[in-house]
């Protein structure tokens, strides 16, 4: 039985929600946490999913049980020693260097601690990073420059404080929604000015006073223009910057050269660009909350420290409601700066280029085997597994076969590399695919540790239920893989306490206020109150009750002389532009219900639902000129690679661009992963790739047949899947629906013995399939030289009845419903699932006209209101054009 109330923290984005976990009859049921200090309470649609992804896991063969070695079945003692004796191999033939780690802002901190603990320290290889890099390694190279130290000066409670919010290249709207709730209240309570800085229009438009649609890639111009404006408009903080400040005039100097015609180089209205500059100006309670748009770049330090100059020229850093403020895409993609999970770092936030840091590391973990230096960064990690000089590669929870740049190359650096661990909740992922040995991690809800969020706040995951089968914590498996391989003295943890208490006495070890990062004060914290503890931000030092809200605000930076360094950096186009060849610039990013590349939301059908197709996004003008349609399958094209995907043609677009979303992997779509798009460009700093800004072509990509394919969820299929050239699948509660396309008639298979029905109009091209067993639907198919229109949501609520009747059968092979043009349509409030037709019906009909107005119809907007920019997009587009 579930214990009755749970305190968690929610796993996916770095706002760190804390999340009450009750047992109920069925189940379990999830809400905020009012006493957590991030979100008050608040989730957004995929915090309030937790439990859908957590039931979607458990259904069937999703889950990865026991351990596998070489395809076979294994108990943990014989999987365990198989990895130790493969890594101790790999070592005495081709010594450490030849062993790497990729690992993930998924993982808790205990088992990041772990792992750098043993790779660095006792294996003696520097190669361990992780999918941070492709989130904010930009950031963490930019805070080292200017501050000295990877910190954060800002907390949550700034974005209320503050009198204007500045968000650049941030759709905080979908990837920070409590976040983007929290400023929406605050605007309203006190009219906070919102400027969005972001080469399209997004959901967060909606949260705008001003939106400067720049040029991708001209965020150095703009903030460099900034900062000369503030100069001659003699808002720099001279006082502040003599005391606390160096650089200020090499950082001056290469602002100017860069100021000569801003707007032109940006792309923007002068008058826009003006009022921005004035806001600025005029306004001392500043946030610049700044993200993945910033950091994906190969300039994304130079860029995030263009923002903190400005901030540091007017001394707005880490005061109320004034502040840079980066925010993170991973739940611990903090916790593992902290403890060294990047190439980069050091645990403790050590430096491994310092000899001094280095030996007080060793002398910590008692571990010889550590040297100096930075490791391999992903991208070129995986070009040196391609190359033979890794040969052996522990993955742990992430999915780099999907989510890294150049994908196919990825994908072909696993397939060489002799040997492939990978630790993951479920039994199938594209990177896992290419494992020799596979084990199973422990998921969401069931471990237990630490994470922390983006305002430097560290919180409890706790465990309500049970993992399956042979299911381990990670930290446990790397604890017996270290053991096995000879260490045992070094790797004595037995609980996540234990290794929370040794990751606290580092970060106090001879560090006399060297290091931001300090939590000294839960180096002896005991069992019991890890168990209760509650979330605290660091530093949290020796002897301390509570932790620091905000740092630098004295002014003293963690440099050696005390005084942060503003940079000097010019603007630089992106490494390729746009050319005959491809002449339209993609940016990639993120969805509001999906995570990642969807291994776990993708299982939910209602996240599902809100965008059940990758869309790519694109301006009128090149649509027109393409000759596309809405609707219409579009091939893109790049340097590296191509991907198919249904075209959206919006306004929010700027001519010459387009957008793709970031998380279809290969066992959801055939032609969706956009990393076959990108290119390995990295920023030379941070090693980031640059995955805002891809050159690309776009043309129509036709086909001779589409189709509507419905299972029931089981995975066998009546058709040879393989052999159809596009096709996404969308889990849909009781049913799976594949959308198909291609030119050589399907393959049918069939489904043994089931009753098949069926329909065939040749002289239109039509048919239409269905599989009973025992009566009860279990498939059907529709195709056509269209793509089918059929009534989706009456169709999926088919294979809910024990026996279809003859009525629904008949209506079944019409192609029509019992409800025809009752479909919801994608689904916009996930919380009640509203679809969009409900709401542009109610809008149409005059029912309801303002958001208000569609939350008391419908509810729609009334959870946890992620969704409320989409209804006032519904509302905008049907609203009638009134005369002049
Ligand atoms: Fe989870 Fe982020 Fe949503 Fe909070 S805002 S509920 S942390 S996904």
């Amino acid at each position: 039985m579930p214990t009755p109330e749970i305190r968690t923290t929610c796993p996916y984005c770095g706002v760190g929600c804390g999340v009450i976990v009750s047992a109920t009859r069925d189940g379990w049921a999830v809400g905020g946490d009012p006493d957590h200090p991030a979100n008050k309470g608040r989730l957004c649609s995929k915090g309030a999913a937790l439990i859908d992804t957590v039931t979607a896991e458990a259904k069937g063969d999703v889950r990865l049980t026991q351990p596998m070695v070489d395809g076979n079945p294994a108990p943990w003692d014989s999987a365990i020693r198989a990895v130790a004796d493969r890594l101790l191999a790999t070592l005495a033939d081709h010594g450490p260097d030849a062993v790497a780690f990729y690992v993930s802002g998924q993982l808790l901190t205990e088992d990041y601690y772990v792992a750098n603990k043993l790779i660095k320290g006792f294996i003696g290889s520097p190669h361990i990073d992780t999918n941070s890099r492709l989130c904010m390694a930009s950031t963490v190279a930019g805070h080292k420059r200017a501050f000295g130290a990877d910190v954060v000066p800002g907390c949550y409670e700034d974005l209320e404080l503050a009198d204007l919010v500045v968000l650049v290249g941030s759709n905080l709207a979908w990837c920070h929604p409590v976040l983007a709730q929290r400023l929406r209240a605050a605007r309203q309570q006190r009219g906070t000015r919102v400027v969005l800085i972001d080469p399209r229009g997004t959901a967060s438009s909606d949260l705008a006073d001003l939106h400067l649609a720049l040029k991708p890639g001209s965020d150095v111009a703009l903030f460099n223009g900034l900062l000369a404006h503030l100069e001659q408009a003699g808002a720099i903080d001279r006082d502040y910057a003599l005391r606390h400040v160096q650089g200020l005039e090499a950082a001056l100097e290469a602002a100017y050269a860069d100021a000569a015609d801003v707007a032109e180089s940006c792309g923007l209205d002068p008058a826009d660009l003006a009022t921005f500059y004035d806001w600025f100006t005029v306004t001392p309670r500043t946030v610049t909350v700044f993200s993945q748009g910033v950091n994906q770049s190969s300039r994304g330090t130079d860029k995030v420290n263009a923002i903190l100059n400005v901030h540091l020229a007017t001394g707005r850093v880490g005061k109320p409601g004034s502040s840079p403020f980066s925010v993170t895409g991973q739940p611990n993609a903090m916790g593992g700066r902290e403890v060294g999970g990047l190439a980069n770092q050091l645990a403790a936030h050590m430096n491994p280029d310092d000899p001094l840091d280095v030996e007080r590391l060793r002398r910590f973990w008692k571990a010889p085997a550590l040297k100096g230096g930075q490791g391999l960064k992903a991208v070129d990690m995986f070009r040196a597994i391609r190359d033979g000089r890794i040969k052996a590669l522990w993955i742990m929870a992430t999915n780099p076969a999907v989510s890294l740049p150049e994908s196919d190359l990825v994908r072909d650096a696993l397939a060489l590399c002799p040997t492939v661990i990978v630790s993951d909740i479920v039994t199938d992922t594209d990177s896992l695919r290419h494992a020799h040995i596979r084990l199973p991690a422990l998921g969401w809800g069931e471990k237990d540790g630490t994470v922390t969020n983006s305002e430097r706040r560290i919180s409890r995951q706790r465990a309500f239920r049970q993992g399956p089968g042979e299911a381990k914590p990670d930290w446990w498996i790397m604890t017996q893989v270290a053991r096995a391989m000879g260490f045992v003295a070094a790797f004595p943890y037995r609980t996540a306490v234990e290794i929370f208490r040794e990751h606290a006495a580092l970060s106090d070890f001879e560090n006399d206020g060297l290091r931001a990062f300090d939590i000294g004060a839960m180096a002896r914290v005991r069992d019991g109150d890890y168990q209760q503890m509650a979330p605290f931000q660091w530093p949290l030092l020796a002897g301390a009750k509570r932790g620091t809200d905000r740092l630098y605000g004295d002014g003293r930076f963690s440099h050696a002389n005390g005084k942060a360094r503003m940079v000097a950096v010019r603007q630089q186009a992106p490494v390729e532009r746009a050319s005959l060849r491809f002449p339209l610039i993609a940016n990639t990013g993120r969805y509001r219900d999906q995570w990642h590349t969807m291994t776990r939301t993708g299982l939910a059908a209602r996240l599902s639902a809100h965008r059940p197709e990758p869309l790519l996004e694109m301006h009128p003008d090149d649509a027109a000129a393409g000759g596309l349609e809405e609707g219409d399958l579009a091939r893109v094209t790049s340097l590296r690679g191509e991907v198919v995907m249904r075209l959206s043609i919006t306004n929010d677009q700027r001519p010459g661009q387009v957008f793709l979303p970031m998380h279809w992997n290969d066992l959801f779509a055939s032609r969706g992963g956009i990393s076959r798009l990108v290119t390995g460009h990295v920023d030379a700093i941070s090693g980031q790739p640059e995955s805002k800004h891809v050159p690309v072509r776009v043309e129509p990509w036709r086909t001779q047949w589409a189709g509507l394919l419905f299972t029931a969820r089981s995975l066998v299929l009546p058709l040879a899947l393989d052999d159809v050239p596009y096709w996404v699948r969308q889990e849909a509660g009781d049913c799976r629906i594949h959308e198909l396309a291609g030119d050589a008639p399907p393959v049918l298979t069939g489904l043994g013995d089931c009753e098949h029905l069926e329909y065939q109009d040749a002289t239109r091209a039509i048919a239409r399939h269905a599989w009973l067993d025992q009566g009860r639907l279990v498939a059907c198919l529709f195709i056509g030289p269209q793509r089918p229109q059929v009534a989706r949501d009456w169709l999926a609520r088919l294979f809910a009845q024990p026996a279809l009747s003859a009525a629904d059968r008949a209506l079944l092979l019409a192609g029509r419903s019992r409800d025809a043009g009752a479909d919801a349509g994608p689904i916009v409030c996930s919380c009640y699932g509203v679809g969009r037709a409900a709401i542009a019906a109610a809008v149409a009909d005059g029912r309801a006209t303002s958001v208000e107005a569609v939350g008391k119809l419908l509810s729609a907007g009334t959870g946890c209101g992620s969704c409320v920019p989409e209804i006032k997009e519904i509302i905008r587009h049907a609203a009638p054009v009134v005369a002049a």
